[in-house]
């Protein structure tokens, strides 16, 4: 099952961590966790992916048969198949068990070259294949610097969504990541997080009408830990996050996913 409209999201991406034993303890653990929390009479009220590396697919998704768990690739190529060596693609990954696909993360950009068109490419592979992409837009510290930040992600934002259509919109999550503040310890300060995903969701209105950005998902991601959780879901643009090292340990993305179902989800366009 889809995430609701605005519903709070936590995604988990491992990145390159955790063998498929590892997965399956973490994702035991994590239910064991859940059955005690996320919950408000209807399912889930935090949504949750986990984002796992590719041989650990089939066992996540063994692992989370019948709870409130989604399961996500990491990437995958915009080609259905073919003769791209190492790659994966979106009908391999829904085949597999996924329902979302992590698109454009920092990592992919900056460390190995990923282009605005690639992950344009990507989005509609994703979106062909079924799968909810959760594409990331960030600035990087010399562009924050140099106050170029809207010039950024309204590119980015742009580029990845070029000549798409509302209901494309809805069947997508935005993730704002600032690159300076993945894996660095140095969170966004709530103000910051909240303009920028403010500033992402008028863009969205710009192209794609006021209703469509009033109902689309935009997730925080860079350095949340459980102690700044409430304070960046307090703002209302903040629909959820985006989690890298803090996700690793069951018991602290179990808290994040706390925060998440405790949080009351505002819309504003
Ligand atoms: C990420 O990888 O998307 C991320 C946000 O990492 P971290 O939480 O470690 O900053």
């Amino acid at each position: 099952m889809p995430h609701k409209l605005r519903q709070p999201m936590m995604v988990a991406n491992w990145k390159m961590h955790k063998t498929v034993t590892q997965t399956a303890e973490f994702l035991a653990r994590l239910r064991k966790l859940q059955a005690g929390g996320n919950h408000n009479g209807s399912g889930g009220a935090c949504f949750v992916v986990v984002a796992p590396p590719f041989p650990s697919i089939p066992a996540a998704v063994e692992a989370v048969k019948g709870a409130d768990i989604a399961i996500a690739g990491q990437n995958l190529h915009w080609a259905p198949e073919g003769a791209y060596t190492g790659e994966v693609s979106g009908p391999m990954l829904a085949a597999a068990g996924c329902t979302y696909v992590i698109v454009g993360h920092s990592e992919r950009r900056h460390g190995l070259g990923e282009t605005d068109e690639m992950i344009h490419k990507k989005v509609r592979a994703a979106l062909a294949a079924g799968l909810t992409p959760i594409v990331c837009v960030g600035e990087t510290q010399e562009q924050r610097s140099g106050n170029e930040t809207e010039i950024i992600l309204r590119y980015q934002f742009e580029r990845a969504f070029w000549g798409m259509s509302a209901e494309d919109l809805r069947r997508s999550v935005l993730a704002y990541e600032p690159v300076w503040a993945i894996g660095t310890g140095n969170t966004a300060t709530p103000d910051i997080a909240e303009g920028a995903h403010r500033f992402l969701r008028r863009c969205a209105a710009g192209i794609f009408g006021p209703e469509a950005a009033a109902g689309f998902t935009i997730l925080y991601g860079g350095s949340i830990k459980p102690s700044n959780i409430r304070a960046l879901l307090e703002h209302p643009d903040v629909d959820g996050g985006l989690v890298g090292t803090a996700s690793l340990e069951p018991d602290s993305f179990a808290s994040l996913v706390q925060a998440g179902a405790k949080s009351v989800a505002s819309p504003s366009a």
